[in-house]
């Protein structure tokens, strides 16, 4: 089945969650008219490469470094279904003119979480995203997530801007982080703290 050969072939590179997903309305975000499948690619971001002894001072650092082994692992993926005779297209982690999310919620690899994020039963929202169009038809037994908030609130309750009382305040969220970066005089420098504190997925820490 090629669905169980590409997962195959996208785990030996280096992927830990593989997804698959037809649906038309999620493969609009890839602007790739003649896809009829993608390909979903996950990899948490406590990858071994970064048991290097390194602190870094928030999650944004290893979030790059894992966007780049993405992106890598997105085009041997391209290129495996090209040499079937596919057409395909990657689309890297560290593409951020696409939003995946609605890729990956309707691979069943993941669920928006309370705190708007991306949560996998396996990592919480400690994973990076990328994708591959195809015009393979691929079919794959459906995988389903549910809802992996219950009745906790920790994010909401450690956010210091006050964004996720309710509706996400993006606007409160983002001048947060501007004074961030204000204050620490790096571009990088972001708030993750609604990322730390979730314990969905901390199995693994
Ligand atoms: S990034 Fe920080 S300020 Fe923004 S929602 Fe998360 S915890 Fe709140
Ligand atoms: S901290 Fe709790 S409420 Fe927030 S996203 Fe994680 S599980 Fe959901």
């Amino acid at each position: 089945m090629l669905a169980d050969e590409i997962a195959r072939h996208a785990r030996k590179k280096g992927a830990e969650l593989v997804g698959f997903t037809s649906s038309r309305e999620a493969l609009r975000c890839l602007r790739a008219p003649w896809a009829r499948s993608a390909v979903v690619l996950g990899l948490s971001i406590r990858h071994p490469l970064l048991a290097t002894g390194v602190r870094y001072p928030s999650w944004e650092e290893p979030r790059q470094f894992i966007d780049v082994i993405m992106d890598a692992i997105a085009l041997s993926v391209e290129e495996f279904l090209r040499g079937r005779g596919y057409r395909a297209m990657a689309v890297g982690a560290s593409n951020r003119s696409v939003d995946l999310r609605n890729l990956v919620i309707s691979s069943g690899l993941g669920v928006e979480g309370r705190n708007r994020l991306i949560l996998t039963p396996e990592f919480g929202p400690r994973v990076r995203f990328s994708a591959v169009a195809t015009d393979a038809v691929i079919s794959a037994p459906p995988r389903r997530v549910e809802n992996l908030c219950g009745s906790c609130r920790i994010c909401r309750d450690a956010c210091p801007s006050g964004a996720l009382n309710g509706e996400f305040d993006i606007s409160a969220c983002e001048s947060y982080n501007r004074k961030l970066e204000r204050g620490s005089g790096l571009l990088v420098k972001k708030c993750t703290l609604c990322t730390d504190v979730c314990p969905v997925g901390r199995r693994w820490e």
